[in-house]
């Protein structure tokens, strides 16, 4: 390997690479190879003290700054990153064992997008100003302080800017902690912003597992915390980001439904499923995992998918023409492989797929269930891998119960050429983010995040600023005021 997998140092802290050896090593595993490409440690005690000083002896200065300011380093990085987009890609793919041909169009380039997005609108966050007679209140629309950023595995370039880029638009500084299991991009996000001009401790990272970011969420100087992770992760973030009164934004898991009516158009149909269900093999919070589709098309829409997943180029994510990749790791593999081994004792109808691949590495075949029921496990629990669940179903009423009756509410689909029916099901569907005729869309410019136990808050968007800032009114009298004595 010629590429260099190995960072300068584990933490990004007051703008300059950190290293602390007596952190617990955490080995960085190509989930391609199951080689070890990289060593870094957790965050001990002294380092998270550090990266907590730094950012916020940083964030008066940076608020200070006009939103100008801000915008313009935050677009310069968005710049950077596109210039970079081929070597942070590979890396992406290192990290996550995604494929390149995924990594190269959808992670450096969204994580440019949300810089350039808020970037742009950094300029244009106001206040107000509200008139009453001759009185008048205004709003100023202050940052909330030190954000903490926790992330998941599957996406860490990407989350890293989804959280950072409306967090220094608004005057915040950050601390962010990537997943244990793919530490590298979020140092490169940071390196960017700080070439880019960002000034030394507004964007900080730190390595390690749970518990550190245990000790960051629970840290009286730490004002926010945005989480990216499972339900049951972000349950525990949430008691104790309350227990501190500090701001939240919970992005977490799901079991997203997606119907398809008789009248779809069985090929985008099929298209939607295959990108809700197995791109980034599958490791996609908002993935559409139980397909409801019609009686009447099931089999004609089951044929066309297996048909078209046997076109699925598996294998080295290096190579430009592979299209699914390994899970992120051994244990990630284990866990969807039990699940596929519960849905057969279940007695689902195994389709396709099923099985580890015989080669090095992590991976599993896509994997296709129909004949599933709604109380099966792997209808049920969230198992974030290449299997999908397809269910029948016969009326819209009876499907749009079934589709709501879980505890989640990330996401939801519907293909229908019924323009009247789309629209009543989108409105219908108990879920924060909703594709009609398509699936898995995650433009900067749209709110992402869901309802139920699937979060709290939304990224993206103008929508993100609400959850990265705070209002202060401030009444003025004109005239003289009277009291009662
Ligand atoms: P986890 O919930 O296991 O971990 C998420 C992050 O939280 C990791 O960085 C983890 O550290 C950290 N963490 C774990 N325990 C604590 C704690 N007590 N206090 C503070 N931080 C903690 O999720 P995964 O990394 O396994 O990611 C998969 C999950 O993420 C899936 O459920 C998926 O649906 C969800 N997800 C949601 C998205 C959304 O936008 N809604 C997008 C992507 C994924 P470490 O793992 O290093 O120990």
């Amino acid at each position: 390997m010629t590429y260099s997998t190995q960072p300068t140092a584990s933490h990004f802290i007051n703008g300059a690479y950190v290293e602390d050896t007596s952190g617990t090593p955490i080995d960085v595993i190509y989930p391609a190879t199951g080689d070890k490409i990289a060593t870094v440690h957790a965050a001990t005690p002294a380092i998270i003290e550090q990266a907590i000083e730094s950012a916020r002896a940083a964030q008066a200065e940076w608020a200070a700054l006009t939103g100008t300011e801000r915008g313009r380093i935050l677009r310069r990085a968005a710049d950077m990153m596109r210039a970079r987009n081929h070597d942070l890609s590979v890396l992406e793919t290192f990290d996550t064992g995604k494929p390149y041909s995924e990594t190269s169009v959808a992670d450096a380039t969204s994580g440019a997008d949300a810089l350039e997005y808020y970037g742009g609108m950094a300029a244009t966050l106001t206040g107000e100003h509200i008139q009453l007679g001759e009185d008048w209140v205004y709003t100023r629309r202050e940052p909330l302080g030190v954000c903490v950023g926790i992330g998941a595995w599957n996406y860490p370039t990407q989350i890293a800017c989804w959280k950072g880029a409306p967090a220094l638009a608004c005057g915040n500084t950050m601390i962010f902690k990537p997943s244990e299991s793919t530490p590298l991009c979020a140092l490169k996000v940071a390196e960017i912003l700080h070439e880019a001009g960002l000034p030394a401790g507004v964007y900080n990272v730190v390595q390690g597992l749970g518990e550190v970011g245990s000790s960051l969420v629970t840290d009286a100087r730490v004002d926010k915390v945005s989480l990216t992770g499972s339900v049951p992760t972000g349950r525990k973030v949430y008691a104790a980001a309350a227990a501190g009164m500090k701001h939240v934004t919970m992005e977490l898991g799901g079991k997203s439904p997606l119907i398809v009516f008789e009248d779809a158009d069985i090929e985008n149909a099929v298209s939607g499923a295959i990108l809700g269900n197995f791109y980034s093999s599958g490791q996609v919070c908002s993935n559409g995992t139980r397909v409801f589709v019609h009686a009447s098309i099931k089999e004609a829409f089951l044929d066309r998918l297996s048909t078209r997943l046997r076109a699925a180029v598996i294998g080295d994510p290096m190579e430009p023409e592979t299209s699914f990749g390994p899970m992120v790791s051994e244990r990630q593999m284990q866990i969807v492989l039990d699940y596929i081994a519960k849905g057969q004792a279940e007695g689902a109808r195994l389709v396709t797929g099923g099985a580890r691949l015989d080669r090095p590495g992590f991976f599993v075949s896509p994997t296709v269930f129909a004949d599933v029921t709604d109380d099966m496990v792997i209808a049920r629990e969230e198992i974030f891998g290449p299997v999908m669940a397809v269910l029948d179903f016969e009326t819209e009423a009876d499907v749009m119960a079934r589709a709501n009756a879980t505890e989640f509410g990330l996401a939801a689909g519907v293909f229908t050429r019924d323009l009247a029916r789309a629209h009543r099901v989108a409105a219908g569907f108990e879920a924060g983010t909703c594709f009609i005729n398509s699936y898995n869309d995650a433009p900067v410019e749209a709110p992402f995040g869901g309802v139920k136990a699937s979060g709290v808050g939304r990224e993206n968007a103008r929508a993100a600023i609400e959850h990265y800032s705070q209002l202060k009114s401030v009444y003025v009298r004109m005239g003289d005021l009277e009291a009662p004595f």
